[in-house]
Parts: C-alpha cells; sequence; structure tokens
C-alpha cells in the first residue's frame, strides 16, 4: 500500500474532526515561531555583548540588554507552554476520537460478513484479533505522531530553514542538500526492514495463535505426554523470531550511524562556514551560534526521520491486513428484499450442488422437500452433510448449484435477517453468553417482558429449576449444566416464537438422564411448527414424519420410518446398527 493510498483510507476517519484538526495546525504553526526565538536571541545577545565589549560601555547597559532578554526569553517560553499544551491536547484528543471511531467500524464491519469469513484458516480467532490489534495500534500511532512528534518538528524545521536562507543563502544550501541525502539514507533503511517487518507480522500472529491453540487442547496434549514436543514447536518459532529481530536491530544500528556521520559533516561545514563569513566580516560573531542553533532545529526532525519512516511502514504494513479486513466487501453478507407477511415453512432442496469455499465438496445434487408444521429429519452417518444442508437453509452459505425454495420462492430473494428472524437454531452445544439466566433467555427477544420470560422458561421446562436457584433468574448462566443451558437455549427459542425450526443434535452431548429431561422441551418447541431435526437418537428420529437420508453428501432416500425401514437401504443399515448398539436383546432381558 502506498502513503497516499493510506492516507485516503484514513480521511475519512479523520474528516470528522476538522476543527480540531485546524486548531492543532494553527497551534503547530505558532509553536514554530516560538521555537526560532532561543537562536535569534543567542545570536542579539553575542553580538551586542561584543559591541559592548570592544565599546568599553558602562555595566549597567549591559544589564539592560539582560533584563529585556530575560522579559522576551520568559514570555516567549509562556507562550510557548500554552501552545505546546494546547496542541498535545488536541493531537491526542484526536487520536483517541479517531481510534475508537475506527475500533467500532472494524467491529461493526465484520458482524456483516459472511459465516465463511469467519471458518477461513487466516481468520482463526487468535489470527485476526492479532491483526485488528496490530492494524489499530499502527495506525493509532500513526495519528499520534503526525499530531503530536512530527508535524510540530516539521515546522520548525522549514521555519528554521527559511530563516537560515534569510541570513545567508550559502548556509541555507549546506542545510538544504542535507535533507535529501538523509531521506535516501533512511528509505534505503526503510525499504532493507520492510521485508523483516513483514515477517515479524507472520510471526506474531502465529505466534498468538499457537498459545491460544494450547490453552484450548491443554487436556489432550497431557494427556498425551506431549508438554515437551509442543514447547519445542514453540521454541521453533520464537527461535527464528529472535534471529528476524536480531537482523532487523543490526541494520537499523548500522543506518543510524551512517546518518549521524552525515549530519555530523552538515554542523562541521556550518561551522567553518560561518566562520569564514565571520572573518572576513560580513557577519557578526554572534552568527556562529545562531547558525549552529537553526541547524539543530532542521536537523532534529531530520533525524527522527527514520522513525517516522519506520512507524509509517508499519502503518502501511499492519494497515493493509487491517483494511484488507475492513473492505473486503465480497465477505458482506448478500441480501434480497422479500418479506412476506407469514411464513408457512414449505421447504424445497432442488438439486443443490455445495462446495465449502476451502475446496470441500459436501453435497451432490440434493432434492428432497420438507412440509409445513411437521417434524422431518435429516439422517446420515457423520460427514454426510447434515449440517451443511441446515448451513444452507439459514442463508449461511448458499448453494454452489441448484436452489433452495421456501414457500415456493427462492430463498436468495428473501431478505436474510428476515429469514434469520423466523428460523430458530438449536446446536449440540448452545451458546450460553457471560451474563444472567435472565439475560440469555433475553437475547431471543430483548424487550420481552418479566412474564413473557417466564413463560417461556415454563414451556421449556426450566422454570421451577431456575426459580429454585437461590438468585434464581439473576443468577449466572454459566453455572447450568448442560442440559440445563440447553433448555435455556430452548426458552429463548419460545420468545423469538419462529415458525421454523431447526434442530442439529440438540441432545447429542447431553447424558441419558438430561435427554430425557428435555425431550417435554423439546416435543412442546416442535409443535405447530416446520422443524428439522439432526439426531443419533432412535426415538428422535423415529418421531419424526418424514426422514431424508443422506450419504456421503447425496440425499439417498425419502420418506416415513416404517417404508425407509421395509426398503431395507442405507436408512435400515444405520437405524439396524443404531439398535444393535443398544444391545436390545439384553435389555429386553433386564426389563423383562
Ligand atoms: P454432518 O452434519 O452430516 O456430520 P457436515 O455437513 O458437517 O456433516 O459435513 C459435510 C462435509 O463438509 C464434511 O466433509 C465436512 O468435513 C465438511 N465441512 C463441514 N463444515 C465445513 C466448513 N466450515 N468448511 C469446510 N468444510 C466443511
Amino acid at each position: 500500500m502506498q502513503l497516499l493510498e493510506l492516507y485516503k483510507k484514513m480521511l475519512p476517519y479523520i474528516l470528522p474532526y476538522k476543527r480540531m484538526v485546524v486548531a492543532t495546525l494553527a497551534l503547530t504553526f505558532v509553536g514554530s515561531f516560538a521555537a526560532q526565538v532561543n537562536a535569534l536571541i543567542l545570536k542579539y545577545t553575542v553580538d551586542s555583548i561584543s559591541v559592548l565589549m570592544v565599546a568599553r560601555e558602562p555595566l549597567s547597559k549591559g544589564f539592560y540588554l539582560l533584563g529585556t532578554i530575560t522579559i522576551i526569553l520568559l514570555s516567549k517560553e509562556l507562550i510557548n507552554s500554552v501552545v505546546q499544551f494546547g496542541q498535545k491536547f488536541y493531537g491526542e484528543k484526536l487520536r483517541i476520537f479517531i481510534t475508537r471511531d475506527i475500533s467500532q467500524s472494524i467491529v461493526e464491519r465484520i458482524l456483516t460478513y459472511r459465516m465463511e469469513f469467519y471458518t477461513s484458516k487466516e481468520n482463526e480467532s487468535g489470527k485476526l484479533q492479532t491483526r485488528i490489534d496490530l492494524g489499530i495500534s499502527s495506525l493509532t500511532r500513526l495519528v499520534q505522531n503526525f499530531f503530536i512528534d512530527i508535524l510540530p518538528l516539521f515546522a520548525n524545521a522549514i521555519m528554521a530553514l527559511i530563516l537560515m536562507f534569510y541570513a545567508n543563502f550559502y548556509v541555507g544550501m549546506v542545510s538544504l542538500t542535507i535533507i535529501p541525502i538523509y531521506f535516501y539514507i533512511s528509505q534505503l533503511q526503510a525499504d532493507k526492514l520492510s521485508g523483516f517487518r513483514r515477517r515479524m507480522r507472520n510471526y506474531r500472529e502465529t505466534k498468538n495463535n499457537g498459545i491460544i491453540t494450547l490453552i484450548e487442547s491443554i487436556t489432550v496434549i497431557k494427556s498425551f505426554v506431549r508438554e515437551k514436543l509442543e514447547a519445542k514447536r514453540h521454541q521453533d518459532i520464537q527461535f527464528e523470531m529472535t534471529e528476524n529481530q536480531l537482523v532487523t536491530r543490526k541494520t537499523s544500528f548500522i543506518f543510524e550511524s551512517i546518518k549521524s556521520f552525515v549530519e555530523q559533516i552538515g554542523v562541521v561545514i556550518i561551522i567553518i562556514l560561518t566562520a569564514y563569513f565571520v572573518l572576513n566580516g560580513s557577519m557578526t560573531i554572534g552568527a556562529i551560534m545562531f547558525h549552529i542553533m537553526l541547524f539543530n532545529n532542521v536537523s532534529a526532525p531530520i533525524r527522527q526521520l527514520h522513525r517516522i519512516y519506520d512507524e509509517v511502514n508499519d502503518a502501511l504494513i499492519y494497515s493493509e491486513g487491517f483494511f484488507d479486513i475492513i473492505e473486503s466487501d465480497h465477505q458482506k453478507e448478500s441480501s434480497g428484499t422479500y418479506k412476506p407477511d407469514k411464513i408457512k415453512g414449505f421447504i424445497e432442496v432442488r438439486n443443490v450442488d455445495f462446495t465449502y469455499p476451502n475446496g470441500t465438496n459436501a453435497l451432490y445434487d440434493v432434492s428432497f422437500s420438507i412440509k409445513p408444521n411437521e417434524t422431518s429429519a435429516l439422517v446420515g452417518l457423520s460427514g454426510a452433510g447434515k449440517s451443511t444442508i441446515i448451513n444452507l437453509l439459514d442463508k449461511f452459505y448458499q448453494p454452489t448449484k441448484g436452489s433452495i425454495f421456501l414457500d415456493g420462492i427462492d430463498l436468495n430473494l428473501y431478505d436474510t435477517n428476515f429469514i434469520r428472524n423466523n428460523i430458530g437454531l438449536v446446536l449440540q452445544k448452545n451458546h450460553i453468553f457471560k451474563g444472567t439466566i435472565k439475560e440469555n433467555i433475553m437475547y431471543g427477544k430483548p424487550d420481552a417482558t418479566e412474564q413473557e420470560i417466564t413463560e417461556a422458561a415454563t414451556k421449556a421446562y426450566i422454570h421451577e429449576q431456575i426459580s429454585a436457584l437461590p438468585q434464581g433468574y439473576e443468577s449466572d448462566a454459566n453455572l447450568l449444566s448442560g442440559g440445563q443451558q440447553q433448555r435455556i437455549a430452548i426458552a429463548r427459542l419460545f420468545l423469538k416464537n419462529p415458525p421454523i425450526i431447526f434442530l442439529d443434535e440438540p441432545t447429542a452431548s447431553l447424558d441419558a438422564i438430561a435427554t430425557e429431561q428435555i425431550k417435554k422441551s423439546l416435543d412442546a418447541i416442535k409443535e405447530g411448527r416446520t422443524v428439522i431435526i439432526i439426531s443419533h437418537s432412535i426415538s428422535q428420529i423415529i418421531d419424526a414424519k418424514n426422514i431424508v437420508v443422506l450419504e456421503k453428501g447425496r440425499c439417498v432416500e425419502i420418506g416415513d420410518h416404517e417404508s425407509l425401514y421395509d426398503l431395507k437401504g442405507t436408512y435400515f443399515q444405520i437405524f439396524t446398527a443404531m439398535t444393535n448398539s443398544l444391545n436390545i436383546d439384553k435389555i429386553n432381558q433386564t426389563m423383562a
């Protein structure tokens, strides 16, 4: 990314604070005048004192001179303090406001993105987080440096340069020639370092992600006693990173020395040149100090040039990843506009093929239909494509080929949010948000009344258990057991009250007792709605009116339990395997 491009991208975030920017710039301008006063006063003092000394004037004249200088210097310092305060404060305020806006906009942005953005490998949670954090902090630093450090320094430099040219053309030229040399060296330095920086970013992302994975997999790591292996893996990244860091530092230091040397050459030339002019009588002695101080004002910001380069380059590199995220328009979820008054729930899947963004073929030519207001089951071995169908029906992904119709209208034509508002999803493990039970149930309807909440909980057969807790509905939801959390999720759905419900292995992670308990709430929610259930539980499957059997991404059989059983095909095999695993003979003997 080029600097100009970065500037353009930042502009929308800076524009709302136009007035603050102008105020900061104005203060900077005043400050740059004040910064030259010392040099001017010093020249005046040296020249005046040498005149006094040569003319052998009385001491009182000298005191008068010192008094005047003191007053000027102190007044200037007073003005300077006010200016600096204002300049720093407004600069900082800008930084804080702009950071806030950028952070907010990225969150708002990614929330609108498609599922594939979240499931793609490059956006694994640790990596995404690091990329966002580094992007924000480097942009923030850029804004801060620009308004607080760089701008005043450069304003000073330009002012000092003008004064130097005003004093003497040749002296001005010396300073002016140093600047491009410095620029050139700084650029060389920056170019040399950019590859390392890019690599460093990768290391950081990988490292952070590595630690997160480590924590997530700790049980497996420990049970296989693979601590050493994991430590070694981490060490390899660390070592590569260290090497990279050392090379970066070494290169930086070499360039620093070169630049220091160039600067000193400038100082020496200025001294010699001015001394020559003083000796040939075209300048007063005060000019020596004056020029050195001015040169210092010119070289101070130039000395910072590499830092600015570094930071601009950081911003260019890190913000690249950041703006990539913010600008992935193709990642935005698509939506139609169709919003009927009512959804009946007649679903038709016609010749659907689906391939995940990573290239996994999940569905081939799948066709089936689901009647409204009854429960259908998707049956198949794991990996057959059952959850994929739910993903497509919820518009999380779009079919690669073929179409899905809801009440006779292509799903693509529907407003995506409208569809999701009319679909309830219960997963194997439902997400319980940090917060109270009440807040978690209310997620289904943020403006629900107390009464609606208790009603929903009652329908989900969880109200009594919640009431028995010391803090009732205000208890921490994370304290609930798996089965209870699942019923909270169902209560959430009762509040949402959608006509269509998808249950994706709702009892798979529960024990037998919890499954038994939850059955009633599941039966309650199914009533009068179009329900698709994916389950490995025989009772839930044979309860379904309609069964769609999937095998390796293909829809192989459709029908009710009895007819499919009689077919003696895939369903028959799966069903027999399920019953065999139950060891029904033994159970019968026990129960008899
Ligand atoms: P089921 O629900 O029947 O167990 P899935 O629909 O989850 O099966 O998976 C079908 C196929 O799609 C599998 O090969 C699985 O690995 C793949 N798959 C599932 N989710 C994703 C995803 N987010 N990205 C890529 N491939 C996926």
